[in-house]
């Protein structure tokens, strides 16, 4: 890989890549970031400290575990490792052990674990990873520049099975970008923009234009941010319930709301399950799910659980 751009502190990244013999592997949506002002800025906006602008490091690091997810050749991780005083990325490429080696040497507060994580259960890792040395656990967020081919089920595994963290920030494909800030009611309003607000509230912070990437993908991507709400607006049960009723109606995006959801409550006739939906939520029978709020997902999956 010849890329002269590619260069990062001194450090020629082409070089260092080759000299590991890095190859890219597509499977991992491998699209590596070349200019260190988008990770710093992404590293300076993802919770909400407020660090001093430019390359000036701070001389207190922020009290933060960051949880990045794919460090890559460690752009991002040593922008976050600046800054917060504990950054642990977890990496799927084995392959990248000794380019991760080298290119954050020197750093103390970073730990890379090797592994895939769809596979890491959270609750025990981060609860260990976050310990301080009084035993009290440090606040913890996310930060990533996330692979395009599994984005949705990274952002739902972190939602749904760790409801400690403050911030969520990640770089994702623009479209998606859009489809996760989008208001209710809007074209770009799916499931997983419901889903989000169970958990928190989703911003858009800036567009990162495919060149900035190499291998330069096909499209543009985007800086997202979801602040989770400090006290959870759900119990458990109540979140994983009403994400069932949103992800049936949005996979009949077209059908009414009552058609969509006539599968899942068997119990009742589709003119009683429409009834109920008209009574619950104070519109017509016919209403489709797309207009639907994240509370009014919840409000309806509550008063429909006993006919399962
Ligand atoms: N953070 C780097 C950057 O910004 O240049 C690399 C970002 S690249 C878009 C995505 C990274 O995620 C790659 O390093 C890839 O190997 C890694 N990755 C892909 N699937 C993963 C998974 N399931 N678990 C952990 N890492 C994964």
């Amino acid at each position: 890989m010849r890329h002269e751009a590619f260069v990062l502190e001194g450090t020629n990244m082409s070089e260092l890549l080759q000299n590991h013999n890095f190859k890219f592997q597509k499977k991992y949506g491998q699209n590596f970031l070349q200019d260190v002002k988008i990770p710093r800025r992404i590293a300076m906006e993802c919770t909400s400290f407020v660090f001093p602008e430019g390359d000036v490091v701070p001389d207190e690091k922020a009290d933060s575990l960051i949880l990045e997810i794919g460090p890559g050749a460690g752009i991002l991780t040593k922008e976050l490792a600046k800054r917060f005083k504990k950054v642990v990325a977890v990496e799927i490429d084995t392959s990248l052990e000794g380019v991760l080696k080298e290119s954050l040497e020197g750093y103390d507060n970073i730990e890379v674990v090797f592994s895939d994580i769809m596979d890491i259960d959270l609750v025990p890792f981060l609860n260990e990873k976050r310990k301080r040395e009084d035993g009290t656990l440090m606040p913890v967020s996310v930060c990533a520049n996330l692979p395009y081919y599994i984005t949705t089920p990274i952002i739902m595994k972190l939602l749904e099975e760790y409801p400690e963290f403050n911030y969520i920030t990640v770089m994702v494909q623009k479209e998606v970008a859009v489809r996760l800030c989008a208001p209710a009611g809007d074209s770009e309003y799916g499931a997983i923009t419901a889903q989000i607000n169970l958990f928190g509230k989703a911003k858009r912070l800036f567009t990162v234009p495919s060149g900035c990437f190499y291998p330069r993908p096909k499209i543009d991507s985007a800086v997202i941010r979801i602040e989770l709400y400090s006290q959870p607006k759900y119990d458990n049960d109540v979140a994983k319930e009403t994400s069932s009723v949103i992800k049936n109606a949005f996979a009949m995006r077209r059908k009414t709301l009552s058609n969509a959801l006539s599968g899942m409550y068997p119990k009742l006739t589709k003119e009683e399950l429409g009834s109920i939906i008209a009574e619950t939520l104070g519109k017509g029978s016919d209403v489709r799910g797309e207009k639907l709020t994240t509370d009014e997902f919840a409000k309806l999956s509550q008063r429909l659980k006993d006919y399962k």
